[in-house]
């Protein structure tokens, strides 16, 4: 984490931790999550807190490691399963997300880049470690990790 520290915003640091201590480990699926939520309510300008009008919906392959990505997005945004603002739904091929501003026309649509899924795969079987991993997605640009559709 204090590589982390050095390079990525303070914010961004601080709500991975968070995550991480939620969730009880640190790997780059969680991080992809952060990333994803925080990015989100910047694009739909979104605060946090009690008037959170966000609800978003997950697709994405309902085992780990990908599973562990649901987390983060809660994590990053407030919406829960418990609270009712986030649902989840399988879907074996692909990550993808949708987030809707409530008191607005504004959604958006984000997609985990398949190229990263993919890499990420690669790296777990050649051994490498979740919190190499989770650091190297922290670092990663947003235009590389994701690709976004507003609508
Ligand atoms: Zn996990």
């Amino acid at each position: 984490m204090k590589a982390i520290k050095s390079k990525i915003s303070s914010e961004l640091a601080s709500l991975i931790k968070k995550a991480a201590d939620f969730h009880g480990h640190l790997g780059p699926f969680l991080v992809i999550g952060v990333r994803m939520g925080t990015l989100a309510k910047k694009i739909l300008n979104v605060n946090a807190g009690k008037n959170n009008k966000l609800r978003i919906t997950a697709r994405l392959p309902l085992l780990t490691p990908f599973s562990c990505i649901i987390d983060g997005i809660q994590a990053a945004t407030q919406c829960t399963i418990g609270n009712q603002k986030l649902k989840i739904e399988n879907f074996q091929t692909k990550i993808i997300v949708y987030f809707e501003q409530k008191n607005s026309h504004k959604a958006l649509r984000i997609h985990v880049n398949p190229k990263i899924i993919k890499e990420l795969k690669n790296r777990y079987s050649e051994g490498a470690s979740n919190e190499e991993l989770a650091r190297e997605i922290a670092f990663i640009s947003e235009s590389q990790l994701f690709i976004i559709e507003e609508q």
